[in-house]
Formats: structure tokens, C-alpha cells, sequence
């Protein structure tokens, strides 16, 4: 006698044997939802901070006693949940893997070129220098620059890790390619690196991911990150934006008290924020998000972070 089988089986896709991918499909829509909370936490971090963009902690004492809310301004004048640079590239970024189904450094570089000319309220040195240097001469990377080390590369990168979650080595190239159109520094690279692997595994395991010893892994190569005896030094140079976030991401409990020690530092506040807004946002995931610091936060920049988080993962996906 034949086995029975049900159709809705048949029609279903094979099921793993192994008991612990048995959450397969649960967990590919926790994924989502952690690459979903990076990309917001990001761009929370990036308004928050604006507003303390270049004060001292001192200063930003004096003016707020704690800066804790959405209220836009800073040398910027933005409005509350206006977001700058940091976000607004990665969203081109976003657009070029989407619009390539890949890594085309070359599609890349003119979706930066694209944003940058629809005059953003702010860019970098590094990289209104870089793409200035494509547009003349059409190369997609920097000359390696020896003494400076901005962390550029290192605030844009959250679409390629969303699009290469389970290729850890897919993420490497694709994260030095966009990186490098405009920042080429070793230590540029190995904080991308090392900041990279944990929002991947962030995304992929939420508070379960093994951030402590692979943070431990890297300093044993790059010690230079150590951020054991951290000074406070919170500038756009990338050893102290990636110290600044591992110092404040390592040394809180929550999403909330992580970005406010980030942004009432100071220094390059919108960018530090950003950056560890993306980590503490996949790890503690967006129901733990303050609601006021959500709601102010730009709809139209939410609609399309929602809009692209869902075309990265079928890149991801295939
Ligand atoms: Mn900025
Ligand atoms: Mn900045």
C-alpha cells in the first residue's frame, strides 16, 4: 500500500532533517526584522546625533544637561528626524545592489554620484573627493591613502552586509569594494571588517550571536581597536568611531542607553550614532526602540528602508 502523503506536503518546500533548522521559516522572518531594526537603529542614530555633530561632551552639557531627544538642529539646522549623509548613502548604496542584483562598483559609484548631486545637506571630504575623482577619471578605487583614515566607508555599509548575510566572505569583498570608491585605508578596511561580521551576526542571531569572542578574535590582529581603556576620542578617524561604539555598545544593556552615551560624546556624533544605532539596533531589535525616537524619525525615510529591506533579502535569497 502506498504511503500517504498529504499534497500540502508535496507541494511544500523539503523540509531540513535536522531538528535544529526546524525554525527555518521563523527564522528567516526574525532575520528580516533584525535587518529591518539595523537599518532604522542606523538612521535614529544618525538624527539623534546630528545634533551634537562637532560639540564637545562639555558643550553639549551645558546646552541639553543629557541631549535625549529628536529635536533636529546642530550645525546642520535640520529639522527633528531629519537624517544627513550617513543614511542617505546608504540608501543609494541600497539602490545600486538592488538596481545590479550584485556588487557593480560601478553602479554604485554613480548612485553616490546621483545622491551627491541632488545636493545633500551634508558630505564628507573623503568622499565629495572621491567622486569627483570617478566623475574625471572613471576609476572605482581610491589611491591607497596612508594617513588618513575616515570612517566613511564604515557608516554606508549596512545594505551590502543585509544582501550577503550567509556569505561571510561575499561580504568582505563586497564591503571593501563600496568602501574603497572613496576610503582605502588597511585600518578603513579592518574596522569595516570587524564592525561588519558583528552587525551580520547580529542580524542573523540577535542577542544569541557570538559578538564577545569575535571581538576578541579581531583585537588579537587589530589591536589598535582595543577599546578597553577608551578616552572618550570620538572624531571621524576610524579607530575612534569603531572604540566609540564597541566602548558604549559593550558597556550598556539596551538600545536606548547605548546611543545615549554615543551621542552625548560628541565629536562625530551623527556618524558614531549611526554606526552603532545599526549594531545595537540587530542585536536588541526594534520593539525595544524608544517610541518617541521612532515616531520622529523622517516616514519617508522609513517607507524606504521597510521597501528595501525586502528587495535586499531577494538578492540574498537569490
Ligand atoms: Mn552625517
Ligand atoms: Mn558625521
Amino acid at each position: 500500500m502506498p504511503e500517504f502523503v498529504p499534497v500540502s506536503a508535496m507541494n511544500s518546500p523539503a523540509l531540513p532533517h535536522n531538528a535544529s533548522h526546524s525554525l527555518y521559516l521563523p527564522g528567516r522572518h526574525l532575520c528580516q526584522f533584525r535587518a529591518v531594526s539595523a537599518y532604522l537603529g542606523l538612521a535614529i542614530g544618525d538624527a539623534l546625533g546630528a545634533t551634537t555633530e562637532f560639540m564637545t561632551p562639555h558643550e553639549i552639557q551645558s546646552q541639553f544637561r543629557v541631549h535625549r531627544n529628536m529635536i533636529g538642529g546642530g550645525w546642520l539646522r535640520l529639522k527633528p528626524g531629519q537624517v544627513t549623509d550617513d543614511t542617505e548613502m546608504n540608501l543609494a548604496l541600497g539602490q545600486a545592489l538592488i538596481e545590479a542584483k550584485t556588487m557593480q562598483p560601478g553602479t554604485v559609484a554613480d548612485f553616490f554620484v546621483r545622491w551627491m548631486r541632488s545636493k545633500p545637506v551634508d558630505i564628507g571630504d573623503t568622499v565629495s573627493r572621491g567622486l569627483r575623482r570617478y566623475l574625471n577619471q572613471g576609476t572605482v578605487e581610491a589611491m591607497p591613502e596612508e594617513f588618513s583614515a575616515g570612517n566613511g566607508g564604515l557608516m554606508r555599509n549596512l545594505p551590502v552586509i543585509i544582501a550577503t548575510l550567509s556569505e561571510p566572505h561575499l561580504m568582505e569583498s563586497w564591503s571593501l569594494a563600496q568602501a574603497r570608491i572613496t576610503h582605502h585605508n588597511p585600518l578603513s578596511d579592518a574596522g569595516i571588517l570587524l564592525i561588519s561580521e558583528l552587525t551580520r551576526l547580529a542580524i542573523l542571531h540577535g542577542q544569541e550571536a557570538p559578538l564577545q569572542s569575535t571581538i576578541h578574535h579581531y583585537l588579537q590582529k587589530y589591536p589598535i581597536f582595543d577599546f578597553s581603556h577608551y578616552r572618550g576620542e570620538s572624531d571621524g578617524y576610524i579607530v575612534h568611531t569603531v572604540k566609540t561604539v564597541l566602548h558604549y555598545f559593550m558597556h550598556t544593556l539596551d538600545f536606548e542607553s547605548c546611543l545615549l552615551g554615543i551621542v552625548n560624546q560628541g565629536g562625530d556624533a551623527d556618524t558614531n550614532g549611526a554606526v552603532a544605532g545599526m549594531l545595537a539596533g540587530a542585536f536588541y531589535g526594534m520593539d525595544q526602540f524608544p517610541s518617541r525616537w521612532l515616531k520622529k524619525l523622517n516616514p519617508t525615510v522609513k517607507d524606504q528602508i521597510h521597501s528595501q529591506v525586502d528587495q535586499l533579502f531577494e538578492i540574498f535569497e537569490g
